[in-house]
């Protein structure tokens, strides 16, 4: 009687211990992202501790990521896609790799403005896209908005990024949106007839630039600055918020989707629903000193000492609706 009890009990162990398992298999949720180790593995390891979820990742730059998923079709091992910019995500978007996705809990934790309107992607973090001046030349009473930057006071005094890159093309787009093309194409020229210097590579070289004196203004992603200030806390370079009478500043966001064949759906969802909510919020902006698209979660302290602004409440999304003619148009005027 014992015996038999013994084996029944070691049978129902070994029985519970394969549904365990064929549950975490089922549960454990595969993320392509752009968004690099450092930023990304600690919100993960957060999941995992508190739900026993696996979460098992790949990074890449955002186009090979997107072509993968496209290629693998059907087969695609990737649940999710993480990556940057609206113009991203919207373009993941038309190519059909991401599926809609009806959640109660994400439409509550981020505004629309920071969705897609057929629920294809959600926007995880936001950074603002802002002009950062010269403390020793440039006073801020002297700034305004992103369109006095083409005023001729600036002229020879401005540093900008390349139009290749997404972030300058989002800008351009709802630009475009806000006062329409021929309005938006005079303005890139001026910025264009204003430039200090050719245009750089990337945002923290510009940053430097107006710290070494090469320019006193230029455009650039609070993130960027974030960073280097934290490294040289004497930089010579301010953040400042544009546009605070009007429109307010040009907000992009880092953001995911679940692919159109996420093996494992449900549990991809599951992780995207906590990424929206308090406990993920703060890690997943700080991380990369953003602000957390939930506006019910504060920002680090770090980049609270910013100061607050009125953000431009347009849809993120027109950065990709409008990101063809974008460009098309910053070629015409000129931004190399
Ligand atoms: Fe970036």
């Amino acid at each position: 009687m014992q015996a038999r009890t013994c084996i029944l009990a070691a049978l129902t162990l070994s029985t519970l211990a394969g549904a365990v398992q064929a549950a975490s298999a089922a549960d454990e949720v595969v993320v392509y992202t752009s968004r690099i180790d450092e930023l990304i593995k600690p919100v993960f390891d957060a999941y995992t501790a508190k739900t026993g979820v696996p979460v098992k990742f790949i990074t890449d730059k955002e186009a090979p990521l997107m072509a993968r998923i496209k290629a693998e079709g059907a087969n695609t091992p990737a649940d999710m896609l993480i990556t940057v910019d609206a113009g991203n995500l919207w373009q993941a978007e038309q190519m059909g790799i991401l599926q809609p996705l009806e959640s109660k809990v994400i439409a509550a934790n981020i505004p629309p403005q920071y969705r897609s309107s057929t629920n294809s992607w959600v926007g995880l973090s936001l950074r603002a896209r802002t002009i950062v001046y010269s403390t020793d030349r440039v006073k801020p009473q002297e700034l305004s908005t992103y369109e006095a930057l083409a005023d001729e006071n600036w002229e020879g005094r401005l540093c900008l990024r390349t139009s290749k890159k997404v972030y300058n093309q989002s800008l351009t787009a709802t630009l475009i949106e806000t006062h329409g093309a021929a309005k938006t194409e005079q303005l890139i020229k001026g910025w264009v007839n204003n430039l200090a210097t050719d245009v750089f590579s990337d945002d923290t070289a510009l940053i430097q630039a107006i710290d070494a004196g090469q320019c006193d203004v230029g455009i650039v992603n609070t993130y960027y600055y974030g960073r280097l200030h934290q490294q040289e806390p004497d930089l010579k370079a301010k953040l400042f918020w544009p546009n605070q009478e009007g429109r307010g500043v040009h907000v992009n966001l880092a953001g995911a989707g679940i692919t159109q064949h996420a093996p494992h759906a449900e549990a991809a969802q599951k992780l995207l629903e906590w990424m929206t909510g308090a406990e993920a919020q703060g890690l997943f902006a700080g991380l990369n000193q953003e602000f957390p698209a939930n506006p019910a979660i504060a920002p680090s302290a770090e980049v609270a000492a910013w100061g607050s602004f009125k953000a431009d409440s347009i849809p993120v999304e027109v950065a990709g609706k409008r990101q063809a003619e974008a460009i098309m148009l910053m070629d015409r005027a000129g931004w190399r």
